[in-house]
Parts: structure tokens; sequence; C-alpha cells
């Protein structure tokens, strides 16, 4: 299985037996750093469990945390369509970047929550298009902070009269509705669920 993954990659694409690693954490999926590999590296990260790229800068094999103690644990190990990259999927031992943030591509800024962010965007637009005829959050949004955080807390009551309740659906149907003016509420706040997310990533760290 180790032997087939090494047997498989195509070193030879690239002149100086290199292929590019991105480095991905296993469990929120962030994408952490990029690396080299070359065979020797790629069969050290497989041994070891640690990932170690061949360094084009130190031109030796580099376990990542070697110094730093920051290393990456190997959970798994995908090649590409035409097997000249790799997506290495990792648990990180504190953080990745020598600059001391999570990932490389500097974490704040780049948290998604998928179709949870494509939904603040459609709130966005809708209050800066400001059209209350024809939109509801943009006519909740014209009615003032606290008509929204007064929505907020019904919404709230309606969830825990549900949770009382035996009907999934119903239920689900509230927490929808809790979740999506709480969006709007922070907006109207000048905030994004990223704000609340960082908060308690902040406390999981301490
Ligand atoms: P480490 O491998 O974490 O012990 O770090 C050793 C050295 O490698 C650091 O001093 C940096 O020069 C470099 N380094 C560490 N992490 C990264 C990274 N994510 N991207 C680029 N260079 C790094
Ligand atoms: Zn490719
Ligand atoms: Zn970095
Ligand atoms: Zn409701």
């Amino acid at each position: 299985d180790k032997k087939e993954i090494i047997m498989n990659v195509d070193f030879n694409k690239s002149p100086d037996g290199l292929v590019p690693a991105i480095i991905q954490d296993a469990t929120t999926s962030k994408v952490l750093m990029l690396g080299y590999m070359n065979a020797e590296a790629l069969k050290k990260t497989l041994e070891s469990k640690l990932v170690t790229f061949f360094s084009r800068s130190k031109q030796r094999l580099w376990t990542k945390g070697e110094e730093s103690g920051n290393v990456l644990n190997l959970v798994d190990i995908k090649l590409d369509c035409d097997s000249d990259s790799l997506l290495i999927k990792v648990n990180p031992k504190g953080p990745t970047c020598h600059k001391g943030t999570d990932t490389c591509w500097n974490e704040v800024n780049e948290q998604s929550f998928g179709f949870i962010s494509q939904l603040e965007n459609t709130i966005t637009s809708r209050i800066n298009e400001a059209n209350s005829e024809t939109s509801y959050v943009a006519s909740l949004f014209a009615k003032g902070i606290n008509k929204v955080a007064q929505k907020v807390g019904e919404e709230a009551v309606e969830v825990v009269i549900e949770a009382k309740d035996n009907n999934d659906d119903l239920f689900l149907e509230e927490s929808a509705d809790l979740l999506f003016h709480y969006l709007m509420l922070l907006q109207a706040k000048g905030f994004k669920l990223n704000d609340v997310v960082s908060v308690l990533e902040q406390r999981e760290k301490k």
C-alpha cells in the first residue's frame, strides 16, 4: 500500500523530481501549507507518519516541526487525477505556519462556512440593495436593529417550544428561522458568523 503510492507518483514530470504536496487539516479541511516532496521525502512521511518535505531552500529532507515541535501527523494521502501532486490530510500539532498562525494563508480571512457563508452574502446584498418592497430582509432591516433583535428572541422561544414537542420537522424549521435571523442580527451589529467562531476558537486555545 505504501509502496504502491510511491510507485504511482509521477516524480519525473518536474526535472528536480519534486511534486507539490497540499497539506490539509483532516478535521477542519483548512488548507494549512504547501510543500514539495521527492520520493525519499514521501517514503519518510509514510514510515514516520510525520509529514516530511524536501526543502528547496535547505536542499535536504525537512520534517515539518523538527525545530518547533509543530509537527504534522499523517492521516491520509491522495494523488490527483494525473498523479503529479499530493493532497495530504493531517492532524497538526500547534500552528503550522512559522509566523504562528494555524495556516500559511492567514486563517482569519479565509474561513468559509459553505452554504452559510453564501447565505450571509445574500443577506448583505439584500441589505445593500435596500429594496424593502420586494425583500423581507431589507424590510426587516429597515425597521432597525431592535426589531431584528426582537425577531431573534421570538424565533428562539419558538425553538424552545418545539424542542419540548416531538415534531422534528417543526423543530428544524424553527431552528432554521432562528439561525437566519441570528445571521441578520450579526450583520445589523456589523459582524459575521466568523467573528463569533473566532471567539469560540480563542476559548478553545486557552
Ligand atoms: P519547523 O519545521 O516548524 O521546526 O520550522 C523550521 C523552519 O522551517 C522555520 O524556521 C522556518 O524557516 C521554516 N518553516 C516552518 N514552517 C514553515 C511553513 N509553514 N512554511 C514555510 N516555512 C516554514
Ligand atoms: Zn496533476
Ligand atoms: Zn507560513
Ligand atoms: Zn419561526
